[in-house]
């Protein structure tokens, strides 16, 4: 087998040492690797590359297309952007996948039938980081969805269930209160359901559905969900396998993939030895499935699970009554060495069958779209709700009228309620008299003549339709 080269990232905290026992491991399994070092994280990030990667790092991960990193240390501070976040974002890598596995009787948990993977989106929704102040009183941080991203995630989530024999596919969202947002997602997730007729599908709220996972995760199978809820569910479901110590991940693009553990650099225990290396190396066994040495992987992670079953456990894991030997890293990974070619007693064996399918997007013929109004946002600090909906019928014009004012969502006019608070930022939605069609340029009439009568506005959201649906949530309380 000819050698393939990937990037590896050493990382911070207890990154290198842990990241020394996962590639010790691999050579002695036989893993046919050329390894190429690239710097991340602090002292990067403290030399004066804001996201923490010199320009060229890029270059190797372009070359190499695959890149196993050790976890680094964000500075604390202003200035710093997340690593993880720009690599994801910027190489396109738009699935995060997280297998939270428990390893019943051997390490101690709630949920010794937990099997549950976790599909976030991982590259849009809240963290596409943009941020706004806008008010003296009120930031903004804008949430985006998008169809290709959602069809994207969802595509992928039935290709790997259907790849690993897996029955269920079930989303996370919340639509009852984003019916927008999150039911795009949901709408693309019933269609493409349609399209995998095995697999089994079904949709929960996401608060709901976390509870679930937290109290009884053995009902699920697969989870696809958005990047925020994803983020926070994975670690959730990690934590409860019995350490956030043993999950390990992939993010997947159409051309370059990551590998990592799921926790952070610990900086608490960096240095003492004592850092449990199985959440990197199960990630560097996804990786080398990723790269076509599988047999590899199975043997690698075989030789982990009998170890885990020999009760030679990290600290971490580590229960008097479970395990019988405590040790440290690198005793670990001489542990799991020895264990190279046998297969687990009590744990399922690994078997690693084909890769999951990743479709390129193609973009369909794009729906009609009318622009009906404007919602105008207006910073005032001193108006009531009669007064700004008084200021602002003065300067409807043609071709608009004043609908209904909001703040943070909910109806104050017309007849609003007197206990509504009210901050200073006011969402003032100017429509099209009977559902007439606007233009740009009646837009900007209006906020002409709301600049003449000194209205402060701070910004604009256009109201379109789309083949002839309302493209725009209804203020709650109308
Ligand atoms: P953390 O995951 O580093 O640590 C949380 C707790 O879990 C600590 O008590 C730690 O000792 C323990 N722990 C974590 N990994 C362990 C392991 N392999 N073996 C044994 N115990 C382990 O989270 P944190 O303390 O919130 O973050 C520390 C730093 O890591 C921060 O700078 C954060 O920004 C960074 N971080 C990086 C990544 C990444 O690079 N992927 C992810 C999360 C956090």
């Amino acid at each position: 087998m000819t050698k393939k080269t990937i990037t590896v990232a050493y990382g911070d905290g207890i990154g290198p040492e842990i990241m020394k026992a996962t590639l010790k491991i691999l050579e002695a399994a036989g893993a046919e690797l050329e390894i190429e070092e690239i710097e991340v994280g602090e002292k990067v990030y403290k030399s004066g590359f804001s996201s923490g990667i010199k320009p060229e790092a890029w270059d190797s991960l372009r070359e190499n297309k695959v890149l196993l990193k050790a976890p680094i240390t964000t500075p604390q501070g202003g200035g710093y952007k997340s690593l993880n976040v720009t690599i994801r974002k910027s190489m396109g890598l738009f699935a995060n996948v997280r297998p939270c596995v428990s390893y019943h009787p051997f390490i101690k948990t709630n949920h010794p039938q937990m099997d549950v993977v976790i599909i976030r989106e991982n590259e849009e929704d809240l963290y596409a980081g943009i941020e706004h102040r806008q008010t003296d009183e009120v930031v903004q941080c804008l949430k985006l969805i998008t169809k290709p991203g959602s069809e994207k995630i969802i595509r992928y989530a039935f290709e790997y269930a259907k790849s690993y024999g897996r029955k269920k596919v079930t989303a996370m969202i919340k639509d009852n209160i984003m019916k927008l947002s999150d039911g795009m997602f949901h709408n693309i997730f019933k269609e493409i359901a349609k399209e995998y007729p095995d697999i089994e599908s079904d949709h929960m709220i996401i608060d709901i559905g976390m509870a679930k996972v937290a109290n009884n995760p053995s009902q699920f199978d697969v989870i696809v969900t958005p990047n925020l809820y994803g983020d926070i569910l994975s670690d959730i479901a990690a934590e409860i396998t019995g350490s956030v110590g043993l999950a390990g991940s992939c993010n997947i693009g159409e051309n370059i993939a990551m590998f990592e553990a799921i926790h952070g650099s610990a900086p608490d225990i960096a240095g003492k030895g004592i850092a449990n290396p199985s959440g990197l190396l199960l990630s560097s066994i996804q990786m080398l499935v990723h790269i076509g040495q599988k047999d590899i992987a199975e043997k690698i992670h075989n030789a982990w699970m009998v170890t885990i079953e020999q009760g030679i456990h990290t600290g971490d894991i580590y229960r008097d009554d479970l395990s019988q030997k405590k040790v440290g890293t690198q005793e670990f990974a001489d542990a799991v060495i020895a264990n190279l070619g046998q297969k687990p007693h009590t744990l399922k064996t690994a078997e690693y069958k084909s890769l999951p399918k990743i479709f390129k997007y193609v973009r369909k013929a794009p729906d009609s779209k009318a622009l009906k109004g404007v919602d105008v946002f207006v910073d005032d600090l001193k108006c009531t709700p009669d007064s700004l909906a008084k200021t602002l019928q003065t300067c409807e014009g043609e071709p608009f009228f004043l609908q209904v004012i909001t703040n943070r969502g909910v109806k104050v006019w017309p007849e609003g309620f007197a206990e509504t608070f009210c901050t200073d930022h006011w969402r003032c939605r100017f429509l099209g008299k009977d559902n007439a069609d606007v233009s740009h340029k009646d837009v900007i009439g209006l906020l002409s003549r709301l600049d003449d009568a000194g209205v402060d506005f701070i910004k604009t959201e256009q109201l379109y339709e789309f083949n002839g649906e309302r493209g725009y949530s209804a203020a709650q309380g109308t």
